[in-house]
């Protein structure tokens, strides 16, 4: 792959699982922005303060010393040297990452850490899958290919629920839906850009796709 495939949409679409295989089958880099707003929250979260409190939230962004691995056979996230690619993923930070990541100097300094990281991975090996839910609208507008994944609230909740469970979490449908719900409608309705498609983005509703079907269209539509 050369250039930047963009793949954006809300959580439990399969994103991240096809953003991974993707870049694998690509033999491109790897980039996970909502790990970059996940590590910042939970910088926050141990340091006492308060999501709500967008002043100390942005001091505290640009305190925080972390680092994300583009491998996409081994994505990992560190903070001050700590493995935290468990704790990143916890309902504490799924609970609090929309505010922090509605703070508008959090989003700057993020931005500018993930275009620097874009344009290091290009010169390195050329290509790259960059997820997340502002890529091709903000942060890479002139990626050559840009895709919005979708899929029902009922299929994005069991897929959640079923990752939660995975990881040792247990949540019902009922709760991983309220959760996720609650996530998209706070990311899509705040002022610094909001979860939203790009005008050129190719629209995939993956409810009725196994993963393998993602990946092949996908594929195609990156010409491989
Ligand atoms: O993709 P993931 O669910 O890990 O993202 C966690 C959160 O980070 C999202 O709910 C959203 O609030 C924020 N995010 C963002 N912009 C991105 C990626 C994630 O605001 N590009």
């Amino acid at each position: 792959l050369r250039g930047v495939v963009a793949l954006d949409g809300p959580s439990g679409t399969g994103k991240t699982t096809v953003a991974r295989k993707l870049a694998g089958r690509l033999s491109a880099g790897y980039l996970d922005t909502g790990a970059m707003y996940r590590v910042v929250t939970l910088a926050v979260l141990r340091a006492g303060i308060d999501p709500a409190d967008a002043p100390a939230v942005a001091a505290q962004a640009r305190a925080t010393d972390f680092t994300l691995g583009t491998d996409p056979s081994a994505p990992s996230v560190h903070l001050a040297g700590e493995d935290v690619a468990g704790e990143i993923r916890t309902a504490e930070v799924n609970h609090a990452v929309s505010p922090v990541s509605a703070v508008p100097q959090v989003r700057e300094l993020l931005v500018a850490r993930q275009r620097a990281i874009i344009a290091e991975v290009l010169a390195d090996v050329g290509g790259i899958v960059v997820e997340g839910r502002d890529i091709g609208t903000v942060v890479v507008p002139d990626a050559p290919l840009k895709v919005y994944l979708t899929a029902d609230p009922a299929v994005r909740a069991a897929r959640r629920s079923a990752q939660d469970t995975a990881a040792g979490r247990q949540s019902t449908p009922a709760e991983a839906l309220a959760s996720v719900d609650r996530r998209d409608r706070l990311d899509s309705t705040r002022a610094a850009s909001p979860l939203k498609a790009a005008d050129d983005a190719v629209h995939l509703d993956t409810s009725e796709l196994s993963v393998d079907q993602v990946l092949v269209a996908l594929s195609e539509l990156a010409g491989r």
